[in-house]
């Protein structure tokens, strides 16, 4: 290809809201036989929503609901987010609020009501820890609170498997190293997902899922969409040797992804693909940016590659 055709199939890139960021990044994608998708904020929405709430002691719904968003307050996480939309709910139509923080906007009613959180950490692919008056709060998956001395009751692990088993990600909380109860989250695939995963099939490239999310829901997941091949209970570091070992005997993949966890993996990636939605430092990290954040720019992309490279072959 001449430097015009690339400066040309670049523009026409741009103008479709598809970002490449350079010629060499252009010519890739023509080779690309594997295309790694992450889950979360990738294949789905990333617009969680909260659909079950099991409590598992004496604990009131309000009381449980004030501490596990206090604890995801700090969180930039898609499922801390969704959280926060259901207790804002609860905490706006629930509570007796007063006239003057009716007044105010919801957003500032809600940070009222909320626990001071201490000591904040995320902990990738496990979820969060902090302190609430003076206790330590737990909120994530089984490793996390497994990992913290913390057992799961057979009735929980039970209640987790359903919602797993339902594609939906069961979230634990644990407050003073007592199980008090289970979130359910679910997050609808993105419109164009299983479209796009057919799509590709017909061009001859694999599509491959990796996940931080458990195997349970990531097979669910998978077979909604005709995926054969995923990765799931992936650390976030994880994710680039994921890349890496498709890589070893040559093979042109493509990671496509929006996390900050994802940004190691686009960069190990032979073509990286960020959602323009995503996390900075994955958009940064990556060689392409789908700005309009439909997965069906992933087949544009490898098409305007081919088309573009395939005269001098
Ligand atoms: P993905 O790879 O699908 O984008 P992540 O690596 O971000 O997923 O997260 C993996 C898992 O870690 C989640 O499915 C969840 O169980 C847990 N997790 C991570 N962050 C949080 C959080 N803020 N609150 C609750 N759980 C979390
Ligand atoms: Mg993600």
């Amino acid at each position: 290809a001449t430097p015009t055709a690339v400066m040309v199939a670049t523009g026409v890139g741009a103008n479709n809201g598809v970002l490449i960021k350079g010629g060499d990044a252009l010519e890739r994608a023509q080779k690309v036989q594997y295309v790694i998708f992450d889950k979360t904020g990738t294949l789905t929405q990333g617009k969680a929503t909260v659909t079950n709430v099991k409590i598992f002691t004496e604990m009131d719904r309000g009381d449980f609901l004030r501490l596990l968003a206090s604890a995801e307050a700090s969180s930039e996480h898609p499922l801390a987010k969704a959280i926060l939309a259901y207790a804002r709910h609860f905490q706006f139509f629930e509570t007796t609020a007063t006239k003057d923080s009716q007044d105010n906007n919801n957003q500032s009613a809600l940070s009222e009501w909320l626990f001071e959180a201490l000591d904040f950490s995320a902990i990738p692919g496990r979820g969060v820890q902090c302190y609430i008056n003076g206790k330590q709060i737990l909120v994530g998956n089984r490793s996390l609170l497994t990992e913290n001395g913390i057992a799961i009751p057979t009735d929980v692990e039970n209640f987790v498997v359903d919602l797993e088993e339902n594609a939906k990600t069961g979230i634990l909380v644990a407050y003073n190293a007592e199980l008090l109860g289970v979130v359910g989250v679910a997050d609808p695939l993105k419109r164009e997902a299983a479209v796009v995963v057919e799509g590709l099939k017909k061009m001859g490239v694999v599509p491959i899922m990796v996940t931080g999310d458990n195997w349970r829901t990531a097979r669910a997941v998978a077979k909604e969409l005709d995926i054969q091949d995923i990765r799931a209970e992936v650390m976030p570091a994880g994710k680039a040797d994921v890349i890496r070992s498709f890589q070893k005997d040559g093979s042109i993949v493509a990671m496509v992804g929006d996390g900050i966890n994802d940004s190691p993996a686009l960069a190990a990636a032979d073509v990286g693909i960020a959602i323009g939605a995503g996390a900075d430092i994955a958009i940064e990290a990556a060689d392409y940016v789908l700005m309009k954040n439909n997965l069906e720019d992933v087949i544009i992309a490898i098409d305007l590659s081919r088309k573009t490279f395939s005269r001098i072959r």
